[in-house]
């Protein structure tokens, strides 16, 4: 019997509040090239020891089990993704589960260079690049250990390699990088990629000690505020029509240009929570129902302890049963970040 024909979907998961879950976010090691001031501190950080993080058998068995399930699509984040060795044969062994429809990755760029082109041929279909500058001393002291130059590399890799679209995801930050907001949008004139404004997510005490060893204080802007700027400068923004879908970004264009201008507002939208089609996988084996909640299922005890498909699956459930209807940031919800790194941005 075939692979494809022994595939049967069962019922799709649905949530507590009818949202419909089709999409995994893996993240694969909490390890990263990069020390970003929003998420990291340059010096001390434990990470996990390694026997803690899943195997990438564990991550397929999760993975497969899910795809039963009703999931479609996974990505795989970190930490960063590119840092893990041998990441390529895992998206080759996500790509061989049946029902799973769709791979990406959400990297910095930084070691794109050399893996895009084995990442595509393993079956990745798109990447998102994380980029907050354009100006390449400014990505320096953002990122602390980033060079400007490997990204932009790692995107024209990314091209070459076909995977497709490219979006570049910009946190945008208060006297950090909101005077660059106008560049980003203005390079979509001639980009065909989606540059994506994300809301700075508040995770406070930690985020003040990933800056204290630097001169920059973070500060929120708005979505509204954001869009605002853009269309006072450069015309109104029509709705894009390419980018319809479930993800959690709003979509519209400039007039006459090749790329997308996308907003993400965790912060300000409802429709960021309400349309949430997400379940995270933490790179040590818990099942989170929401990237902004400490619940969480330990999917790496059952594996480990010797549980069969049918334990998986009611340890996905469970998480599946526990999804809040939104994160509740604005209502004093602060995730830690210590634990944000393991689960992936
Ligand atoms: N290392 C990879 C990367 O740089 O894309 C994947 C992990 S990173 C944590 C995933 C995404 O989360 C990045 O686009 C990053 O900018 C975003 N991110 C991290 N901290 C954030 C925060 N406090 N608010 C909003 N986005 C954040």
């Amino acid at each position: 019997m075939s692979v494809e024909s022994e595939f049967i979907p069962l019922t799709p998961l649905v949530d507590p509040f009818q949202r419909v879950i089709s999409y995994l976010r893996v993240s694969v090691t909490d390890r990263c090239n990069l020390r970003c001031v929003y998420c990291m501190p340059e010096q001390g950080i434990k990470f996990e020891p390694r026997e803690e993080i899943l195997t990438y058998e564990e991550i397929l068995a999760i993975v497969r089990v899910g795809a039963s399930m009703g999931l479609r699509k996974v990505r795989l984040t970190g930490g960063e993704p590119l840092v893990r060795y041998g990441i390529a044969d895992l998206v080759a062994m996500i790509n061989g589960v049946p029902g799973i429809e769709d791979i990406s990755l959400t990297t910095n760029g930084i070691a794109l260079p050399g893996m895009a082109e084995p990442l595509a041929r393993a079956g990745l279909r798109r990447v998102n690049i994380s980029l907050d500058t354009l100006q390449p001393e400014r990505f320096h002291r953002i990122t602390r250990w980033g060079q400007y130059e490997d990204v932009m590399e790692g995107i024209a890799a990314a091209r070459a390699a076909g995977l497709s679209p490219i979006k570049i995801n910009v946190v945008v930050m208060r006297l950090i990088n909101d005077d660059e907001v106008l560049d980003f949008a203005r390079s979509t004139y001639e980009q065909d990629w989606d540059v994506r404004f994300i809301e700075l997510m508040p995770f406070l005490e930690e985020q003040e000690t990933c800056i204290k060893d630097t001169s920059l204080v973070l500060g929120f802007v708005p979505t509204e505020e954001i869009k605002q700027q853009i269309e006072k400068e450069l015309g109104a923004l029509e709705p894009s029509e390419t980018r319809v879908g479930h993800g959690p970004a709003r979509y519209f264009k400039l007039p006459g240009a090749k790329g997308n201008i996308g907003f993400i507002s965790p912060v300000t939208e409802k429709h960021f929570c309400e349309t949430c089609n997400r379940m995270r996988l933490t790179a040590d084996g818990k099942m989170r129902p929401c990237l902004l909640t400490d619940r969480e299922v330990d999917l790496k005890s059952i594996l480990r302890g010797g549980g069969d498909d049918g334990a998986l699956r009611e340890g996905i459930l469970e998480a599946l049963r526990t999804k809040p209807d939104a994160h509740h940031l604005t209502d004093g919800n602060r995730p830690r970040w210590r634990k944000m790194i393991q689960i992936g941005g």
